[in-house]
C-alpha cells in the first residue's frame, strides 16, 4: 500500500545525520609543493604553472610551510590534537584535472584531530565535533566549452593545479539543515579570523559537502548515506540538506531502499539530482607519499602558532556582549560577517569612545542593510567616518534621520560624515532658545490651532509637526516637545 503521508509529516519519524566535509583554500604566496604563485585567481589559464604542479615525470615536491602552518593554526583554534608527527599519503585516482594520476594528500595521520565547533542556531547552542583537518593539493580545473568549429571540447586550467587545500570533516553531529548553514558560517568566520582562507563560497574557495542519511526516531544505527555537492551559498546549503531530508524521508516512507550516491544541488530547480554513484575509501588506494618526509611538528612551532592565534568568534561575542554591553544578536550578526566585524573593530578602534551599543545599530542595520543591496559597497564605508556619524548622532547634533541620509551619502561615495552634514545644513538644532524662537513664531502663525488648545483640544503634535517642517527636520525632536508643551502652557508672552 503507497503511503499517504506527506514528506513533511514523514519527517517527524526519521531524524536525520549529517556530517559536513569542507574544502577551502589556504592563503599563502606560492602553490602547495611548488612555488607557482597561489595568486591565480584571475590570471589567464595555465599562466602559474610549472613541472611540478603539471605533474612531470622526475619532479618532486617540497612543503609549502606556511600551509601546514594555516592548518595547524586551525587544528588550534578548534581544540584539536595535533600528532607530533604526520606524514602525506597518495590518493589515486584518474581524472583529467589531475596529471599525476594520484593527488597528494593525508590520510590516516591528519595534521589535526578531534576538535569541535560551537555556534548558535534558533534552538540554542550547538557543538559539533570536528573529526579531522588535514593538508592536500588541489586539482586543475576543467572548463567545458565550443570550439570554433562549434564542437564540444573539455580544457583544462592548470592554474589551480596543487593549489594549497584544507579539508575539515565533522563527526555525523549535525541534525538540521539549519545547524549544517551555521556550522558552515561559524566555520567561515573562524577561517577569516585566524587569516587560513578567504572562504568566500561564491568564489569557490569554500565548498561545503554534506552527507546525509536519516534514521527512525529513537533509533541508532545511521541509514544510507547520500552526498551532496555544488551549494555554493549558504542558503543553498540549507535549502539542498533540507530538501534532501525530505526526498529520503518520502522514499524511506514508500518503502523504497535508498542508494549511496553523490548528488548535485541544482539551485533553479531547488532539487538535488544523481551525480554519480559513491567512491569507497579502498578504491584511491591510499598509500604513503614516497616523495616527501614525514612531517614532525615539535612543541615550540605549535606553542608559537597558538600564542599568535588572533581573536576567534566565539571569544569576540563573548566580549562584545560581556565588555561593550551587545545583546547576544547583535554580537552574533556582526562577529557573523567579516565587514561587520571590520567596520565595528575600525570605528571603536578610530574612536574609542563611540557608544558601542548604537555604533553596533548602524552596523546591524544601515550598514548591513546596504551591503545585502550592494556587496562592494563595504569597502566605501570608513570606520572613522561612521564613529564620527555615531557620535554625532549621540550628541544631539545630527536628528536620526538626517543621519540616515548622510550614511547612504558617504557610503555613495559622497565624502566625509563632515562635510555632507555642512553641505545639507544638515546642523541639528538642539540649541533651547534658538527653538524657543522658532515655536514662538509658529505659535504665532497658527491662532486657529491656539484656540483649539485653550479649548482643550489636542494640538501639541500638529505644532511639533510645524516647528519640525519649518526647520526641515533639523530641531532635536525631543526638545522640540518640550518647547511647544512650555510655551503653550504658559503663554507665547510668559
Ligand atoms: P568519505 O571518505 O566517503 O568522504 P568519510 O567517512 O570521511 O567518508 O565521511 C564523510 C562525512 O560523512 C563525515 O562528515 C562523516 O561524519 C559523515 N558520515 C559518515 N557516515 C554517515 C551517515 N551514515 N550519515 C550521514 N553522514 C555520515
Ligand atoms: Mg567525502
Ligand atoms: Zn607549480
Amino acid at each position: 500500500m503507497a503511503s499517504t503521508a506527506t514528506p513533511t509529516a514523514a519527517l517527524e519519524r526519521y531524524e536525520a545525520v549529517i556530517g559536513i566535509e569542507v574544502h577551502c583554500q589556504l592563503k599563502t604566496a606560492s602553490k602547495m609543493f611548488c612555488g607557482c604563485s597561489n595568486a591565480y585567481a584571475d590570471a589567464p589559464p595555465n599562466t602559474h604553472t610549472c613541472p611540478v604542479c603539471l605533474g612531470l615525470p622526475g619532479t618532486l615536491p617540497v612543503i609549502n610551510r606556511k600551509a601546514v602552518e594555516h592548518v595547524l593554526a586551525t587544528g588550534v583554534a578548534i581544540g584539536a590534537e595535533t600528532p607530533p608527527a604526520t606524514r602525506w599519503d597518495r590518493k589515486n585516482y584518474f581524472y583529467p584535472d589531475l596529471p599525476k594520476g594520484y593527488q597528494i594528500s593525508q590520510y590516516d595521520l591528519p595534521l589535526a584531530a578531534h576538535g569541535r565547533l560551537s555556534f548558535q542556531t534558533s534552538e540554542g547552542e550547538v557543538t559539533i565535533g570536528i573529526t579531522r583537518a588535514h593538508l592536500e593539493e588541489d586539482t586543475a580545473k576543467l572548463v567545458h566549452a565550443t570550439d570554433d568549429a562549434g564542437g564540444r571540447v573539455s580544457l583544462i586550467d592548470f592554474n589551480r593545479s596543487g593549489a594549497p587545500l584544507m579539508e575539515i570533516v565533522t563527526d555525523p553531529d549535525v541534525r538540521t539543515a539549519e545547524q549544517a548553514r551555521r556550522y558552515a558560517e561559524e566555520l567561515q568566520a573562524l577561517l577569516r579570523a585566524i587569516g587560513a582562507s578567504d572562504a568566500d563560497m561564491e568564489r569557490g574557495q569554500m565548498r561545503v559537502e554534506a552527507n546525509v542519511s536519516l534514521r527512525p526516531r529513537g533509533t541508532e544505527p545511521f541509514g544510507i548515506r547520500v552526498e551532496v555537492k555544488n551549494m555554493n551559498s549558504f542558503r543553498s546549503v540549507e535549502r539542498a540538506i533540507a530538501y534532501e531530508i525530505e526526498r529520503q524521508a518520502a522514499a524511506l516512507d514508500a518503502g523504497e531502499t535508498l542508494t549511496q550516491d553523490t548528488r548535485g544541488w541544482n539551485e533553479d530547480r531547488s532539487t538535488t539530482y544523481v551525480m554519480r554513484s559513491k567512491e569507497d575509501s579502498h578504491d584511491y588506494r591510499y598509500f604513503p607519499e614516497p616523495d616527501l618526509p614525514p612531517l614532525r611538528v615539535d612543541a615550540a612551532w605549535l606553542a608559537a602558532i597558538r600564542d599568535a592565534l588572533p581573536e576567534l568568534p566565539a571569544a569576540r561575542r563573548v566580549r562584545y556582549q560581556a565588555a561593550l554591553g551587545l545583546s547576544a544578536y547583535d554580537a552574533a550578526v556582526i562577529v557573523g560577517d567579516a565587514a561587520a566585524t571590520a567596520i565595528f573593530e575600525g570605528a571603536l578602534a578610530a574612536a574609542p569612545a563611540t557608544d558601542a551599543k548604537a555604533l553596533a545599530n548602524w552596523v546591524t542595520g544601515a550598514f548591513l542593510g546596504l551591503l545585502r543591496t550592494e556587496p562592494d559597497a563595504a569597502a566605501r564605508v570608513d570606520p572613522a567616518e561612521l564613529a564620527d556619524l555615531v557620535g554625532r548622532v549621540a550628541s544631539g547634533e545630527l536628528s536620526g534621520t538626517n543621519a540616515k541620509e548622510v550614511f547612504a551619502a558617504h557610503a555613495a561615495g559622497g565624502g566625509t560624515v563632515a562635510a555632507i552634514v555642512e553641505a545639507r545644513g544638515f546642523r541639528q538644532i538642539s540649541d533651547t532658545s534658538a527653538l524657543a524662537a522658532i515655536v514662538d513664531e509658529v505659535i504665532a502663525a497658527n491662532p486657529k490651532a491656539l484656540e483649539d488648545f485653550r479649548a482643550g483640544k489636542p494640538v501639541l503634535g500638529f505644532f511639533v509637526g510645524q516647528v519640525m517642517k519649518a526647520t526641515r527636520g533639523q530641531a532635536n525632536a525631543a526638545l522640540v516637545q518640550d518647547a511647544v508643551r512650555t510655551r503653550l502652557e504658559s503663554g507665547p508672552d510668559a
